[in-house]
């Protein structure tokens, strides 16, 4: 599943080659996606120009004069820039095309979305509820502190939750509780400050490698072999059930919460 990193590294690879350029053609080959696509939108951006690419969580937001089409990926949706005569293959479900170059949306579980929104961003019903950035000061120790309290909530559902904080999948929670040294089951409410402040920074860390590692890949997501380059981490436990803790040697234990496989040092996380 993209998570924010590979929306992070899709908005760096596409946006040189769309920014600031006139919209010569759009091609929607299914609109049944999450929700339908406008039926007017090829309308709205032909022949207009791209005036700027955003994120906001997992959201890109493409600006045009007179509004913004959003963009999420779903579970497997992947944005990509191709030649335009590169021919189409199944679940490439639309193309906006910028004469030479197309990009192009590939989504097999079909679970994303392309919307239009006229007037703030922000405010629509999707954005309007998130919680902050993981990379901003906006997200601090002092507001996960606050957050936190009082909450029975398990951390690692807790720092899922995208109106607490945005962004962080459960590979990145699995990493950060780890590296914070947090048992991933611990009631939200009994993080002292200290704690807050190590899962912090410790979510900025994960967050912010990632999309680091996502710039070398970043041929993968512009090319045209229509692989979206999901990217290989390099983790501590997430996927290491079993194995030997690097901090300790005892095994690593796999739970499911929520449905989510979740790995953890009994030994190392408190
Ligand atoms: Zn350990």
């Amino acid at each position: 599943m993209p998570e924010l990193p590979e929306v992070e590294t899709t908005l760096r690879g596409i946006a040189p080659h769309t920014l600031n350029r006139k919209v010569s053609n759009v091609i929607i080959r299914q609109s049944q996606l999450r929700w339908a696509i406008p039926d007017n939108f090829v309308e709205l951006i032909n022949q207009r120009e791209l005036m700027g690419i955003t994120r906001r969580g997992k959201y890109l937001l493409f600006e045009f004069l007179h509004g913004f089409a959003l963009i999420h990926l779903g579970m497997s949706g992947s944005l990509r820039i191709v030649d335009s005569v590169t021919p189409h293959n199944t679940h490439d479900h639309f193309d906006w095309v910028f004469d030479e170059i197309t990009l192009r949306y590939h989504d097999p579980r079909r679970f994303g979305c392309l919307l239009w929104i006229e007037g703030k961003p922000h405010e629509h019903k999707l954005l309007a509820k998130l919680g902050p950035e993981p990379l901003t000061d906006e997200f601090n120790a002092d507001y996960l502190f606050k957050r936190t309290r009082k909450r029975s909530q398990a951390i690692k559902q807790f720092i899922m939750d995208s109106h607490v904080v945005v962004g962080v999948g459960n590979i990145y929670a699995n990493e950060s509780l780890f590296m914070s040294r947090i048992k991933p089951i611990r009631k939200a409410g009994s993080l002292s400050r200290k704690n807050c402040e190590d899962l912090v920074r410790d979510i900025k860390f994960v967050l912010a490698r990632s999309i680091e590692q996502g710039g070398t890949t970043l041929r993968d997501f512009v090319g045209g072999d229509g692989k979206p380059g999901y990217f290989k981490q390099q983790l501590l436990v997430y996927g290491r059930g079993g194995d030997k803790c690097t901090e300790c040697e005892k095994a690593l234990k796999e739970i499911r919460m929520m449905d989510r496989t979740t790995v953890y040092c009994v030994s190392c996380q408190k």
